[in-house]
């Protein structure tokens, strides 16, 4: 049987490297950090200044978190060997749902094993066919996976286009023989990862109120350091009140192990419990994950330090990739795409960029559209001021060396 499914793969598989698409990883066999030592897979290992990870607080190997996590095995023991409900329940696991409740100014949390999961349960146990749910089109993977598990009617908008939004929000009136869907849901992305660009939340938060209907804002690239207290880009645009539901993860600025939540309205989480598939069938947090976490919910409540230092790295990275005629996107986030337009360009720049000692990742299409190749720079508390004039340099000698 298997002789067949082999020849296929192995063929698909060859078609994928021959597109150029084909994922290589490279085995980083340090800590998580500003710095790595970071090599392709069987060559010996290099230390390289890391900016591609999502590791914006650079709390991945803070001491503080670490020494968390640690406490937590000797007092909690390795694992649950449970979901929530039945016996994987520990006081720590609702103290992090409080926390999170706290930090953001909701009613209640409920805890995922990631935040592809949180976004996996939220729809289907909520809406059904007499619905609708309003998806924008560059909205994470995992929230377009969740919706399709739901029985709604999808209806998909352009990025951030407040006009196709009014549109797709009129078309939900022709549902159920005219009268309108029952419920309707507006979902976005609070950064759209590719570009660093925020969602336009003030206007998504006016149409919802017009039209009646709810606000759903997936914050994983956000939670931790947007806002004036690090509560995402809900708190940055003052519309915090107006969001009725947010996911998030704890694998990205919180730590970056992993975890996620949705965060609501009491009900909504309520009903979560109740009815969340990967709630209710997929084992709870590990109590180490659970305690580091609530240390770096401390960390990012108590000091606004880290979240200053981020964007002060952002902001001399965008000025001194500027001064030097890099095509930059725009923007405030830590997500700087730099520019190359042609995809073969942007890989080759990336491979010099290694060699000259820094650690960033091309995208290309389909991941971006076809002629807006980039090299993603994600800037980190972690690095110093020295470390992104560093990156800055590399860039400059890499495009020379590729350019010739
Ligand atoms: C990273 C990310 C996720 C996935 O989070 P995990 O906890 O790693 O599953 C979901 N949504 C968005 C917008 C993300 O950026």
């Amino acid at each position: 049987m298997y002789t067949d499914l082999k020849d296929q793969l192995t063929a698909e598989l060859a078609e994928i490297e021959q597109a150029g698409t084909f994922k290589h990883e490279r085995i980083i066999s340090t800590p998580q950090s500003g710095r790595i030592t970071a090599a392709p897979m069987g060559r010996g290992g290099t230390e390289v200044l890391n900016f591609c990870a999502n590791n914006y607080l650079g709390l991945a190997d803070h001491p503080d978190l670490v020494a968390a996590a640690k406490k937590a095995l000797d007092d909690r023991g390795f694992g649950m060997a449970s979901v929530r409900f039945i016996c994987g329940t520990q006081d720590l696991h609702l103290q992090l749902e409080r926390e999170v409740s706290a930090f953001l100014g909701t009613e209640e949390t409920i805890l995922f094993s990631s935040c592809f999961d949180a976004n996996g349960a939220v729809f289907e146990p909520l809406f059904g066919k007499d619905d609708a749910i309003i998806s924008d089109a560059l909205n994470h993977a995992s929230l377009i996976d969740g919706i399709r598990l739901s029985k709604a009617a999808r209806y998909r908008y352009r990025n951030a286009d407040l006009e196709d939004l009014r549109a797709q929000l009129e078309a939900t009136r022709a549902q159920n023989d005219g009268a309108g869907a029952r419920r309707t849901i507006i979902v976005t992305d609070g950064v759209f990862s590719m570009d660093g660009y925020l969602a336009p939340l003030p206007g998504i938060c006016d149409l919802a109120d017009e039209y009646g209907a709810l606000v759903m804002v997936d914050d994983s690239h956000a939670v931790g350091f947007m806002g004036a207290t690090g509560a995402g880009t809900p708190e940055h645009f003052g519309v915090s009140e107006r969001v009725d539901i947010y996911t998030g993860t704890f694998g990205k600025a919180l730590g970056g192990a992993s975890g996620g939540y949705v965060s609501a309205r009491a009900e909504i989480v309520a009903m979560l419990r109740q009815k969340g598939r990967p709630y209710l069938f997929s084992n709870s947090l590990a109590p180490a994950i659970v305690a580091a976490t609530l240390t770096a919910l401390e960390l990012v409540a108590g000091s606004a330090e880290l979240r200053t230092k981020l964007f002060d790295n952002a902001e001399l990275f965008r000025r001194r990739m500027s001064e030097e005629d890099f095509e930059l996107l725009p923007g405030e986030h830590a997500i700087v795409p730099v520019m190359f337009g042609d995809a073969a360009l942007a890989g080759k720049v990336a491979d010099a960029m290694l060699d000259n000692g820094v650690f960033v990742t091309a995208f290309s299409y389909p991941v971006v559209p076809q002629g807006k190749a980039r090299i993603r720079v994600q800037l980190s508390a972690a690095h110093t001021e020295a470390d992104v004039e560093a990156a800055v340099q590399a860039f400059v000698a890499s495009r020379a060396a590729v350019q010739g």
